[in-house]
This record gives C-alpha cells, structure tokens and sequence, in this order.
C-alpha cells in the first residue's frame, strides 16, 4: 500500500443539503458525513426533511417547501433512502425531489469492489449505467380503460433522448470510457424506443471518440450476466434502465454498495441506490458504503477530487483488508457495527489500495438545456385518421358490423379492429384472447378539408350512440412517414 498526500483544501465550503431520509437513512448518513469531514472535505451540510415524516405532517409530496428551496438555493444534495407509500393515493418523494428539479439522468456506476465476493469477482466489471430518470412510463399518466383493462402511457420525447444520450457520452468522457450502448427495446416499441434509439445514432456522431453500438434491451441483460466486461457506458429509457442498473448492482455485491447520482440542470442528487431497509433501522448495522460512494460521485460534482479519491481508497483498503466489515459484506458473516467499520475507514485515510486501477476523473461536461418548450417542426403534416377505443362484450364481428354503420355518411371507413395489439377484424385466423377493450381504426376516405375535427367529432357522435368509447388517438403522417404503429 502507498501513501496519499493528505487533501489540502483549495476553496472556501461548498454547502449541500443533506436529506437524512427514513429507516437506516440518518445511520448511514451520519456514518457518510463523519468519513467526509475526517478526511477534510469541504463541505458544509444544510440538513433538510423529506419522506416519512414529511408524509406524516401531511405534505403530499413527500418534501416541504423548505427542502425544495434548500435544494434550489444548493443545487447539490446527498439524500438517504426515502420510504414510498405502496399502493396508496400519496407521491413518491424521491419521484417529487427528481421531477420537481429535472433531473433527467440517473447514473450509476457498476464497478467491481475489492474484497466483496460475488459470482463475477474477478472479471474487472467498471461501467456505467445512465437512465433517463423523468419520462417513459415512469410520467405516471395511467387509467383505467374499462373496470377490467388499465392503460398506462409511454411518453419518450426527442428532446428527452438527446439529453440522455449526451449525458451519457459527458460521463464516457469525464471517465476517459471509450463506448456507449444504447439499449432499446426499438424492434418492438418502433416509435418510442425506437426514437431513442435513432437520436443515439445521430447524437453519438458528435463524439468522434466514442464507439457506438446499439443493443436490444434483453439481450443487453443476457449480455451483463454473461460478459459484463465488454460494457463501458449505456443508456436506456427509464424503466429498461430501472431494472438493467439492480441486475447490474447485483453483479458487483448488490443494492448495498451500489451508489447513484441524480442529474440536471438546475441540481444534483447523490443517493445510494438501496431503500430505508425497516428490519435493520435503529439497530447500528447498516452498511454505508452506498452512500459513501454517491458521496464520493457529489464530491466530483463539485470538483474535489482528491478528497474523493482519498477517501475511495481508503474505503478500497478497508475492504480488501476485510476487518472491521458490516454483517451484510463480512466474509466471516461477523458483522460489526457500522460505528466500527466508520471508524476503520477513517483510520485507513490516506492508504492506497493497489488493486483497483485508478480512474482519471474530469468533471462531467454537463450542457445546459434551454427552459423553453422543445418543440420540432415538421415540414408536412397529414391526419389521414383516427383510432377509437371502445369497450364493448361482443365479438369483432359484431362490433365491426355496428361500427362500420356508425360510419356510413361519415368522413370515415373503418379499416381494423385490434385487441391489445393484434388484429381482429377483418379475420386473419388467428387465436387472439378478447377482452371488452378494442382499438377500432377509421381511416379518412379523403383528406379532411379543415383540421379534421368537425369530422372526428361527427364520428364519435355515432359511435358514442352504441359504444361506450374511452379515448381516441389521431393518426397523422408527419414529413410523410406514418406518426403510428400498424396492427
Ligand atoms: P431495501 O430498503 O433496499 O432493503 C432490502 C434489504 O436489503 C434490507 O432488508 C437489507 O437486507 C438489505 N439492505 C439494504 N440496504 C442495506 C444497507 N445499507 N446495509 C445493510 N443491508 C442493507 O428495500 P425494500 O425493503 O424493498 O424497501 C424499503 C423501503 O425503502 C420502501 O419504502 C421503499 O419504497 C424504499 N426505497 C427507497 C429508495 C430510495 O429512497 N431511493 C430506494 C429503494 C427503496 P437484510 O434485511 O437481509 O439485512
């Protein structure tokens, strides 16, 4: 082990809001903020409420007024884990805290831990996951169709797909990375991960020295689990990213020791990625290397670098050294209180582990993004039709027979009707289960005269006199390519 040269501070306190958070949220905490201030980092803490108890003075959003505006006057926070109510009407406050300040990117790095045994130890796994953290279906615009059938929108913009994609090459190339995947599930969702998809091949042009690839979503979580070393940097649409960034903790020690950082314009928020883990809270036993090492991507952020590294290799040393470890990464499963292993990771400041290559680090060259409404022209526009949703207990027969009345005398000719996706009328023999939920398509039979509406609001009128209809989606070309997905 070598010796690294104490940090000498070269700037005034940077100050961050610190969200304690529920559960074992203050005990990590603490135990992070205590590692930090050993090892001189300068930072001054403005502590500040959100989750459970914000929930339980009544704040619906989970973050009184008071946290958001810290958040805004610092544009940096380190947050512990925020309990969610499940199932119930309230918010999510780590949703509100990412929403309220846009932030968009959600990195996480993936990078094997001296001294945690897992099954991939050995295999030298460093990447990076990025999800965009504010769109998909993560915009929760759900509702129920018909008492049996629920709808819950995907909304991926173009906008939303260029930040991401160039947040992901600023890390690759904060972090001196040479690729970034992009993984989509674009064969099936052709319009909306499709888009992401195409924006990365056009976006990724703009970085001579990034290589691109594209990879189709399952197979990139085949693909961790098999050879997670071919991996530098991905990006992915919320969701995808959701579950690819657990499968990836999971392969270098789990949600224990995974860190996380929020991105956006206006803030920053670092948290680990795991929960408030009720069982344990209270009892001193948590681990907090999770938080110690978001708190090492905020100090980064905020430019300290060597503080941050002195603390990663002290932290690196306490963990090959494997004394003084919590229950949860003890190799001998006699954890100590998370007080101790603080204690043991202070003492190591200033030892250099040899075993994990180091990284050179550069801030993440992070664009800022206009506050106006994106929007992207096109250069022809055509409504050639509409799709109405109707709830109906007859079969496609039947209801084609009652629809294609409803359109005589309209501007309409109805096309198809689907059931979740697959066509059922006209026949094409196949075994679609039904339910009392149809997608029925009305073609115009020539290009409307106005902006179609007249016509669309004839339509409904004679359909709604026989069919209970929920929502109805335009069908547009835009720049004359089709704006919707086939049957
Ligand atoms: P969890 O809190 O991550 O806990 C799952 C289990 O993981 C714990 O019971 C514990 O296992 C272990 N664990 C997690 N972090 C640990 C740590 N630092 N040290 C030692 N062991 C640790 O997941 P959950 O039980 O599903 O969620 C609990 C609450 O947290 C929920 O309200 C959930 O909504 C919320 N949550 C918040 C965030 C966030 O704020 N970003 C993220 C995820 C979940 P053992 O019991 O086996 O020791």
């Amino acid at each position: 082990m070598d010796s690294i040269p104490a940090h000498v501070p070269v700037r005034s306190k940077v100050k961050v809001t610190a969200i304690p958070g529920d559960g074992i949220g203050p005990e990590v905490m603490q135990a992070t903020q205590q590692v930090l201030a050993a090892a001189g980092a300068q930072v001054e803490w403005e502590e500040a409420l959100a989750g459970a108890e914000a929930f339980r003075k009544g704040i619906a959003a989970g973050a009184p007024q008071e946290t958001l505006d810290s958040i805004a006057r610092n544009g940096v926070a380190l947050k512990g884990p925020l309990e969610t109510p499940v199932g119930y009407g309230e918010k999510s406050a780590n949703v509100t805290l990412r929403k309220v300040f846009e932030m968009y990117g959600n990195v996480r790095p993936v990078r094997e831990l001296p001294g945690i045994r897992t099954p991939f130890s050995g295999r030298g796994i460093d990447f990076v996951v990025v999800r965009e953290n504010v769109e998909d279906v993560y915009a929760g615009i759900e509702h129920m169709q018909t008492p049996g059938v629920a709808q819950c929108l995907k909304i991926i913009t173009e906008a939303g797909c260029e930040r991401i994609v160039r947040l992901a090459a600023a890390v690759a190339e904060a972090e001196g990375r040479k690729k970034v995947t992009v993984s989509t599930k674009a064969n099936i969702m052709k319009l909306t991960e499709g888009m992401l998809k195409r924006v990365g091949e056009q976006v990724l042009k703009d970085y001579p020295s990034l290589t691109h690839e594209h990879m189709i979503v399952d197979n990139c979580a085949h693909q961790m689990v098999i050879r997670p070393e071919q991996f530098d940097v991905t990006v992915m649409t919320n969701m995808n990213g959701d579950i690819l960034s657990d499968l990836a903790a999971g392969l270098v020690g789990g949600l224990g020791v995974a860190p996380s950082a929020n991105l956006g314009d206006e803030a920053a928020m670092f948290e680990a990625v795991h929960g408030s883990a009720p069982q344990i809270a209270g009892k001193g036993i948590a681990n907090p290397t999770a938080l110690l090492l978001s708190s090492l991507m905020m100090l980064r952020h905020i430019g300290d670098f060597a503080t941050a590294r002195r603390i990663e290799h002290a932290l690196y040393v306490t963990l090959e050294e494997g004394k003084d470890l919590t229950g949860d990464i003890a190799r001998d499963g006699e954890g100590v209180p998370t007080a101790a292993f603080v204690d043991r990771i202070i003492a190591n400041l200033g030892r250099e582990s040899l075993n994990v290559p180091d990284r050179e680090y550069r801030p993440i060259a992070l664009k800022k993004w206009p506050q106006i409404t994106w929007y992207r022209a096109a250069s022809t526009r055509e409504l050639v039709g509409v799709d109405v949703f109707v709830e109906s207990e007859r079969d496609p027969r039947a209801i084609s027979i009652t629809l294609q009345a409803a359109a005589e005398g309209s501007a309409f000719d109805l096309t198809m009707i689907g059931s979740r996706g697959a066509q059922v009328w006209p026949d094409v023999g196949g075994h679609t289960f039904l339910v009392d939920h149809f997608r029925a398509r009305f073609m115009f039979r020539e290009p409307p005269k106005g902006n179609g509406i007249a016509e669309i609001t004839d339509l409904l009128q004679r359909i709604g006199r026989q069919h209970n209809w929920m929502h109805i989606e335009k069908l547009q070309r835009f720049d004359g390519a089709d704006a919707y997905s086939k049957a």
